[in-house]
Order: C-alpha cells, then sequence, then structure tokens
C-alpha cells in the first residue's frame, strides 16, 4: 500500500492505472475510520481492480461553528486498517495542496440541498460536492463508494454525477451499525457514556417508525409525533431535524399516510455532537 500526499502524484498514477486497462474504485473519506468505512472500502475491492482511499478533513464543509478544530484523527490507525484490508493507495493531501490560498471555484448542487442537513447546514453541500468533484478530477476511478448513512450526500452527488457528467458509477452502501443499533459514525467517539445511551434514540425512533407502519399506524404527522416524543423524553438530546420525505428528491412529506417508500431522516444533538440516521419506511 502507498500513501500518495501530492496532487499530481495521484493523477499520474490513475493514468497509468487505467492505461493498463485496470478499473479504478475509490473510497472518499475523513479518516478515523470504522466498519462503515470498511463495508465501502471490501464493496470496492471486490468490484475493482485497483482500490484507492483518500481521508481528507475538508474545511469548506464545516460551518464557523462546527466541529472542525477537534474532528477526531489518527492516520496510523487508519494507515494499518487500510493495509488489512489490502487497500492500494491511500490519498492523503494537506489543505494547503487542495486548496490554494486563492482558491474561488465550487460546485453548488440546487434542489435537493435545500431541506434536511442542508437546511441546519448552510454551506455544507457545496463544501462537499467541491471536494468530491476535484478528487474525482484527481483520482479518476470508475467507480465511487458512499454510504446511505449520509442519504442526503449520496443523493447531492450522485446528481452532480449526472448534472456534470463525471464518467463514474457512484454506488451507495447500506448503513453499518454497532450491536445495538447505533450508526457507526467517527462523531460518535465525542460521546460520554450517558450520552452513548442516549444517542440510542435515533435507531430507537427507526424501530418505532417501522413497527407503526407495520400495524398499520400509517399517518405522517402521527409517526412524526411520536418519534419527537420518544425523543424528548431522553436525555441529553435536542432535535434538530425529524422529518418525512420523498428520497429522491428529498422534498418534506408532512400529511397523508406513509404510501410507497419513504425516507425517515433524523438529525438529534446528544450533548454538543450532531448525529444523524435514516431509514426507509415502506407502506
Ligand atoms: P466520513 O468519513 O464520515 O466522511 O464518511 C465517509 C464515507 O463513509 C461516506 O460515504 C459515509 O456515508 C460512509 N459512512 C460513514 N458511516 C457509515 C456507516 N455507519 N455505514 C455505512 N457507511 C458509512
Amino acid at each position: 500500500m502507498e500513501i500518495i500526499t501530492k496532487v499530481n502524484q495521484m493523477q499520474m498514477l490513475s493514468k497509468d492505472i487505467k492505461k493498463n486497462s485496470k478499473t479504478i474504485g475509490f473510497v472518499p473519506t475523513m479518516g478515523y475510520l470504522h466498519e462503515g468505512h470498511l463495508s465501502l472500502v471490501r464493496a470496492s475491492k471486490k468490484d475493482t481492480d485497483v482500490t484507492v482511499v483518500s481521508i481528507f478533513v475538508n474545511p469548506i464543509q464545516f460551518g464557523p461553528k462546527e466541529d472542525l478544530s477537534r474532528y477526531p484523527r489518527d492516520f496510523e490507525r487508519d494507515r494499518s486498517m487500510l493495509e488489512k484490508e489490502g487497500v492500494d493507495y491511500i490519498f492523503y493531501p494537506s489543505v494547503e495542496e487542495m486548496y490554494q490560498a486563492d482558491f474561488s471555484t465550487t460546485i453548488n448542487v440546487e434542489g435537493v440541498t435545500k431541506n434536511l442537513c442542508g437546511a441546519s447546514r448552510p454551506g455544507h453541500f457545496r463544501g462537499v460536492a467541491t471536494v468530491v468533484g476535484k478528487l474525482f478530477n484527481i483520482v479518476m476511478p470508475d467507480k465511487a463508494y458512499f454510504g446511505e448513512k449520509d442519504f442526503q450526500q449520496l443523493v447531492t452527488i450522485k446528481r452532480m454525477v449526472r448534472d456534470l457528467n463525471f464518467p463514474i458509477e457512484i454506488i451507495g452502501m447500506p448503513i453499518v451499525r454497532e450491536k445495538d443499533g447505533l450508526a457507526m459514525s467517527s462523531r460518535n467517539s465525542y460521546l460520554s457514556e450517558e450520552e452513548r445511551e442516549s444517542a440510542l434514540c435515533l435507531y430507537k425512533s427507526i424501530i418505532l417508525a417501522r413497527e407503526m407502519v407495520k400495524c398499520g399506524k400509517k399517518n405522517i404527522k402521527d409517526i412524526l409525533n411520536a418519534i419527537e416524543e420518544l425523543i424528548r423524553n431522553t436525555p441529553y438530546t435536542k432535535i434538530d431535524y425529524v422529518k418525512i420525505c420523498n428520497p429522491e428528491t428529498l422534498e418534506y412529506i408532512e400529511d397523508g399516510d406513509i404510501d410507497g417508500k419513504k425516507l425517515l431522516a433524523l438529525a438529534v444533538f446528544v450533548g454538543n455532537t450532531r448525529l444523524i440516521d435514516n431509514a426507509i419506511l415502506e407502506g
């Protein structure tokens, strides 16, 4: 496994790989890896000839009051996890390598970024789309793997790839959870023991919604009210949003019954840590 820190070196390598008619699978991450990330790596290893994982905490996707400076980092640990998985290259650039001081071009995906995290985190998806677009131009993958954990991110990247004609197949992978149901996340490392217990309210909300739908209680207002009550009764929590929406457009659906596939999406502060989760409800 090789660690590449320079953009032009990564581009040269990718051109060489392609010249030899080999396919490139790409997994973009912000590091502090867990089984969720590794599930993407394993899918790439299975589908493609050469797997590239990027580790880059992208400053432009964090708001001014967000956790950029304390975002967890442990490159040595990540490196040894990826080595064990048989990854071929880690792309590990510095911020200066990715963003020149007078950097002035961004990618703005409209529509699907308006609601959910896009409403709570202004500028977040512009930062995500821009860095992913740059990484696609640097790594030049055939396939790129993203987790459904960040459902809105996956929808946004698919839209960007379609609209801007990136010759890349985007593959969404299911959410990997801890044994008790908490969705794996690098940010779970912020949680105290008590907060970790409270964090389960996101998964419990999904289970509650699924059970309601299963026994015929499909009214969207009733489901949202039941979830909000569950979370309000959980210590250390504050709801950012609980929404049901169209899984393609991410438009909110506020009335009526669950009919067909709908996305339940949640963002909850547990202490100071903002956690997200989602599930498809099928009515
Ligand atoms: P991050 O390092 O948080 O930017 O995540 C990198 C990639 O891993 C993104 O495509 C995430 O959606 C994906 N990912 C993060 N957590 C999980 C999880 N629990 N299950 C599946 N994929 C995940």
